[in-house]
């Protein structure tokens, strides 16, 4: 159980953080990697518990404890091989991952959790640097062919998981690029493209196929707010006809909408059309369109998005940044023992809010004024009441000035065009219908076709996206086997 004393005798330690003023003037990285020594002494802190808690909350279950103790043990290839049986990506977990399993440490119920996240981007860092991470071969063929529809994280799980059982994969995206939200959402500064690069070149390596710039689909029908950069279409028909089995991993791409008076007015752009732009712009492939300098922004949302949005405004230079969130201001702690293991409605700010931006909650947006182009928002506060319902408060209405608007209000279902193309049943929010557990899990309605990722359970996390790729894998692989 890692150093004997270890939880007494050491305290958290957090990563180094590059600190506001330098960060803000690029976008490079911002969270840095623990040392040799800082992450053993991190890791020797974990108490091995009976029922380690993290465990159970991570989606993946990761093995904490196994990989901690290799870890305080300098034993980096072993803990990077526990790390690797459970997760894919533990690169882009360790970056970006909320780290659910942190809030159900049971060392945090008295002192600070374990820094479990940081422990875990270290150890595949580690691995990356020494030569640990290589493909991995199988001499299993099936000869079986799958397809999988959308490169996020539930769709290159999914893939690199089939291809190792054996089965010949080929991923199939409408972007020009690999990797969904991955490459086209998430901002550099948090997770660095390379990072994906070198695990997209080890999937090469085991054998997956990429196609990019195809969709599934009738792309006339995409809804507004979603990139395509496809110049090739591919039909339900021809998938179904030359692959023994295909999952759909198209996320939630549909971006829920502000039908508000002044909707049309020039400057209001829906939130992924700026950062998609922006990771364009880094990546060498053009300017994002969408200047904020010198300009007041105003971001409606409260999510990840809303965060990156104001991260990507103020590194571009904007006046000012003022994010209108509708939920309520949480507290900033709450009673451990009243809510452990179970994550901290808490107030949380963000490295990007933490960077300049004002926060207004309780608020919502009731029209965009201005001639032609924008000038301002108008917004009331409100209260909620039980059902998800809230009331304006009388004589509470404001008006914010604003030359850009950044609409961040999370995202709906997945694009219609391809439920309609493989013409499946979806629930009652317009996912793909299909179940996350049993023997028919992630089968759609269409037996040969399988769901995985947001665009099955609704917007979500990195972490619930590999988890349900994996799953998915086993349910084609069973049905495969079954045929
Ligand atoms: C701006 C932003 C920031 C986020 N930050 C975080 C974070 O910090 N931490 C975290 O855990 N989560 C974060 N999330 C959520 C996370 O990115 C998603 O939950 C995750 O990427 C979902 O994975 P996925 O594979 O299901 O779908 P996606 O990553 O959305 O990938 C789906 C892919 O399918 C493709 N596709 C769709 N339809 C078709 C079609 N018909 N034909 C071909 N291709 C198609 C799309 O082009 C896309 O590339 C963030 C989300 C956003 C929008
Ligand atoms: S993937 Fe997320 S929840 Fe799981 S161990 Fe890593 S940080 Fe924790």
């Amino acid at each position: 159980m890692g150093f004997e004393n270890g939880f007494i005798d050491f305290e958290r330690i957090e990563p180094a953080t590059r600190p506001v003023s330098e960060r803000t003037g690029d976008f490079r990285e911002i969270i840095g990697t623990l040392s040799d020594d800082e992450v053993k002494i991190q890791a020797g802190r974990c108490m091995d518990c009976g029922i380690p808690f993290c465990m159970h909350k991570c989606p993946l279950h990761n093995a904490m404890p196994d990989y901690n103790q290799f870890t305080c043990e300098a034993e980096f290839k072993k803990a990077y091989n526990v790390l690797a049986s459970t997760n894919n990506f533990p690169e882009i977990t360790g970056r970006i991952c909320p780290a659910p399993c942190e809030e159900a440490c049971t060392l945090g119920i008295h002192r600070k959790s374990v820094g479990i996240r940081s422990i875990e981007k270290k150890v595949v860092e580690y691995a990356f640097e020494h030569g640990f991470v290589k493909a991995v071969s199988t001499t299993a063929r099936s000869f079986k062919k799958v397809a999988v529809i959308g490169s996020g994280p539930a769709g290159l799980s999914c893939a690199q998981q089939l291809t190792r059982l054996g089965h010949k994969v080929t991923v199939i995206e409408k972007n020009d690029k690999i990797g969904g939200l991955l490459r086209y959402g998430i901002p550099d500064f948090k997770l660095p493209k390379d990072v994906l690069d070198r695990r997209l070149a080890q999937m090469e390596l085991e054998g997956v196929t990429f196609i990019t710039s195809t969709m599934v689909g009738n792309k006339e029908k995409l809804e507004k707010g979603i990139r395509n950069d496809a110049t090739h279409v591919v039909t339900a028909e021809e998938l179904l006809n030359n692959y023994d089995a295909v999952v759909l991993a198209p996320g939630s791409e549909t971006p829920r909408d502000l039908s508000l008076p002044g909707r049309d007015l020039k400057g209001i752009h829906f939130a992924l059309e700026f950062l998609i732009a922006q990771n364009r712009e880094n990546n060498g492939d053009g300017d994002n369109p969408i200047s904020v300098r010198d300009k007041k922004v105003v971001v409606i949302g409260g999510g990840e998005t809303a965060s990156d949005c104001i991260g990507v405004a103020i590194r571009k230079g904007a006046a000012s940044v003022t994010q209108i969130d509708y939920h309520d201001e949480l507290p900033q702690q709450v009673d451990i023992l009243k809510v452990w293991p179970d994550l901290r409605r808490i107030k949380r700010t963000s490295t990007s809010q933490q960077e300049g931006c004002t926060r207004i909650f309780s608020t919502n947006t009731t029209a965009f004024n201005g001639k032609d182009k924008i000038s301002s928002v108008s917004t009331v506060k409100i209260t909620w009441q039980p059902g998800h319902k809230f009331t304006a408060v009388e004589g509470s209405e404001e008006v914010v000035d604003a030359d850009i608007v950044l609409i961040a209000m999370g995202y709906a279902h997945p694009s219609i065009p391809l439920i309609e193309e493989f013409k499946l049943e979806t629930d009652e929010r317009g996912n793909i219908r299909a179940d996350f557990s049993g023997e028919l899990a992630f089968a759609t309605s269409n037996a040969k076709v399988f769901a995985a990722g947001d665009g099955r359970r609704g917007q979500s996390l990195v972490v619930h996206a590999i988890a349900e790729g994996r799953k998915c894998a086993v349910s084609v692989d069973r049905f495969l086997n079954s045929r």
